[in-house]
């Protein structure tokens, strides 16, 4: 069988009927994400998994059997949930946690343990369905809130499977994020993902810093280092059915048949030729600024009144999460603002807002956009913002005017919209007014423009771009697979390391030998690792450890052992049972100069701190905060390399570290120095960039190991340091 891609979503892309008669009937949705996924879906072997819509308690044995057959034929997988999984883990923790929180409406977050649990619980069902119907090879593709927890589960299961998901709505900063009780879990589920899509650039960029300051992670521009695992973080802005939207407004301007509403709609601008409509369309939700826009279009009506009985603003608002009881308050609040602003400017034969409390078919959808001249979207925080993109799509002669929110995801790509703050009333009435103003030729240039990005960057596009991506994820995943140091590799290796007769291991200490730690001094080496590094020379090894640390240190912890040391990055070498020797003559003057510039940022950078050696300066930065991390280490290292550029002492980046020092002094020299007589095994192992000269140095039969995952030159790689003293250990079996 050809593999297959999983798409997971909370809803099925189904609309499931139950008659009066039981009768069951199934009919695929038209949701702009089952649009986008359609050619996924139809056009290679998929499966969808996902609630189809009835609670499995308001329905008996056989009808649920049916839903899951009739479902089945859809290339649908029913996950069964009760009237109360619904309840606390879609309306619970999904609707008045995640949604009030990613949005930053932290005043109508609900904590509530029992919701989280249940939110686990069903997240763990959908991932049971998940690994049930899930052959090797497959690619699974997860999407939205309700599921974060999903990516890990399957990935705890399945390593080998290639996860992906696509969260559809904004993600907070960190500042926001990190109130979130349960936050370490919900980013760890997330990260079981091998590729996370996000609609903008800043969602992104929120995420990594969250998955930075929250679990500690190395992070990159665009992706995150977790153990083994390198997960890429993308945007990909997701895009609408062009061609639907755009055919549907030509065939209507030639049909003569009209809906009631068309009809309506053009008997109104009968009576007021000049007059204007101002279009809104969203979900009743608090997140789309529905009360902040009608009190603009009041504000706008009293700053100008010459525009009374000259627009109308045609407000479709369509049913959303009534059981939530900010949604109910909300509808309150709107019923009575538009009661407010029809009872002050309604005259006779003029009502200001024409207000809608429902859903509208595709048809009337389409009517609205094509007969309003304006539309006026003002969201308060939206991940995307489809309507938007429809709005643009159905205007076929390229006239009318996009207000939009510039705190929409859309509004990223739609630069030649008029954006507008929403909460600023003013902006919006004079954005009104130029709205209202615009000349056509204008309206065309502007719109031309936004048709083109939206019709070529559609949803299908979307969807193959997510999917490229999360293909060449795999590709990266089995390239490196093949310098992953497991068994088969190991194997090789041992087999070469049995044959020799003389043998040398040229070993990293800190974040090799020894895990890192906050304070330098409390890292130090475990009982294991002496019992290794003994059992090593027993078996004719000769032992060199290579390190940044000073000679104290070293003398402290090895000091006993036959085995030769090498301080400061080669500054120092000490062949066992001699003194220490200084690996060539070294200068110190420099360090008066540049030891103040070091304090300097010590005292501005809180967490960091200087490490004084013989011959070199360190600075060490491990503990400072990570967004500050990186501004300041980048500015450290270029002021150093400005004032030391014609000198022969150079900066080096270590892991957390920048050190200053002579030039001439790297571990791929002090590694030469001890490469006097031909080995048959040479085995180098290091964590950072210091270790790399020494992979680069050796020669081309060595062993050389990386500890973690980032680029390296070494030929193998190890996940992270706890398997280093097991890797160690795989040289003594007999
Ligand atoms: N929509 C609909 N029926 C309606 C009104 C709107 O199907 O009566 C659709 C609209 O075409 C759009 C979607 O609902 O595709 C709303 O998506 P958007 O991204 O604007 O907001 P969301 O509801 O996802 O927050």
């Amino acid at each position: 069988m050809k593999n297959k891609t999983i798409i997971v979503s909370n809803r099925l892309p189904l609309n499931v009927f139950l008659e009066d008669t039981g009768e069951v009937k199934v009919s695929p949705s038209v949701g702009g994400l089952a649009t986008g996924m359609k050619s996924i879906h139809q056009n290679s072997e998929s499966l969808w998994i996902g609630w189809a819509g009835i609670p499995s308690d308001e329905i008996d044995e056989s009808t649920t059997k049916e839903i899951k057959n009739l479902a089945y034929n859809e290339n649908c997988i029913s996950v069964p949930l009760s009237e109360e999984e619904i309840e606390e883990y879609y309306f619970g923790f999904s609707n008045r946690v995640l949604w009030p929180l990613f949005h930053y409406f932290m005043e109508y977050v609900d904590y509530d343990e029992n919701h989280w649990k249940t939110y686990k619980k069903v997240n763990e069902k959908f991932a049971e369905t998940i690994l049930e119907y899930l052959d090797d090879g497959d690619k699974v593709w997860v999407h939205d809130y309700q599921l974060l927890l999903v990516p890990q589960l399957i990935k705890e299961k399945r390593p080998d499977v290639s996860v992906g998901f696509f969260l559809h709505i904004p993600f907070p900063s960190y500042e926001i994020f990190r109130t979130l009780p349960w936050r370490e879990e919900i980013l760890e589920g997330i990260l079981g993902a091998d590729l996370i899509g996000f609609h903008t650039y800043d969602y992104e960029r929120h995420f990594i810093s969250s998955v930075s300051r929250v679990l500690h992670y190395d992070t990159n521009i665009n992706s995150i280092h977790a153990g083994s695992r390198i997960i890429k973080v993308d945007s990909f802005p997701m895009g609408i059915d062009y061609e639907k939207f755009h055919q549907e407004a030509e065939k209507q301007k030639n049909k003569n048949e009209k809906t009631l509403l068309k009809t309506r709609l053009e008997q109104n601008r009968a009576l007021a030729p000049d007059a204007k409509f101002i279009l809104s369309i969203d979900r009743l939700d608090y997140t789309k600024g529905i009360a902040k826009r009608l009190e603009a279009l009041e504000y706008f009506l009293e700053k100008y009144p010459e525009y009374n009985e000259k627009v109308r603003l045609i407000m479709l608002a369509v049913p959303s999460r009534e059981n939530v009881p900010q949604y109910q308050q909300l509808k309150k609040e709107v019923d009575e603002l538009v009661g407010k602003i029809n009872g002050k400017f309604s005259t006779a034969t003029w009502v200001p807002v024409w207000y809608f409390y429902r859903s509208l078919p595709f048809e009337e959808l389409i009517e609205l956009y094509t007969s309003c001249e304006i539309a006026f979207l003002t969201p308060i925080r939206d991940g995307m913002n489809l309507v938007a993109k429809e709005y643009i799509a159905s205007r076929t002669d390229q006239t009318g005017v996009l207000i939009l929110s510039e705190m929409a995801g859309v509004a990223q790509e739609m630069n030649d919209a008029l954006l507008i703050n929403p909460n600023d009333y003013n902006q919006m009435a004079e954005a009104l007014k130029t709205a209202l103003e615009m000349p056509l030729e204008e309206q065309i240039s502007r719109n031309q423009i936004l048709q083109k990005r939206i019709k070529r960057y559609n949803v299908e596009k979307w969807a193959s771009a997510f999917m490229e991506a999360l293909n060449s994820t795999t590709q990266l995943k089995e390239e490196k697979l093949t310098r992953f140091l497991g068994k088969s590799n190991f194997e090789k290796i041992i087999s070469k390391f049995k044959a020799s007769q003389s043998r040398i291991f040229l070993l990293d200490y800190d974040g090799t030998l020894t895990a890192y730690h906050k304070n330098p001094e409390k890292a130090v080496p475990s009982y294991e690792l002496y019992n290794v590094l003994n059992q090593l020379i027993q078996n004719q090894v000769e032992i060199i450890i290579i390190s940044g640390r000073d000679r104290a240190f070293l003398d402290r912890h090895f000091g006993h052992l036959p085995i030769q040391l090498v301080a400061e990055h080669g500054v120092w070498i000490k062949n066992s049972g001699s003194k220490w020797k200084m690996s060539q003559n070294l200068q110190k003057d420099w360090m008066e100069s540049i030891r103040p510039i070091i304090e300097n940022f010590v005292d501005r950078t809180p967490g960091s701190f200087l490490e004084e050696k013989e011959y070199s300066l360190v600075w060490h930065y491990r503990k400072v905060a990570p967004g500050l991390r990186d501004i300041r280490s980048n500015e450290l290292s270029n002021v150093l390399r400005g004032l030391l550029a014609n000198s022969n002492i150079a900066v080096m980046q270590g892991n957390k570290v920048l050190e200053v020092k002579s030039g001439s002094i790297n571990k791929g020299n002090a590694a030469n120095a001890f490469l006097t007589r031909p080995y048959d095994f040479i085995f180098t192992i290091g964590d950072d960039w210091t270790d790399e000269f020494m992979f680069q140095q050796v020669p081309e039969h060595a062993v050389s190991v990386k500890v973690g995952t980032t680029e390296t030159d070494a030929k193998y790689f190890v996940e992270n340091q706890t398997s280093v003293i097991s890797l160690l250990k795989g040289f003594l079996v007999e």
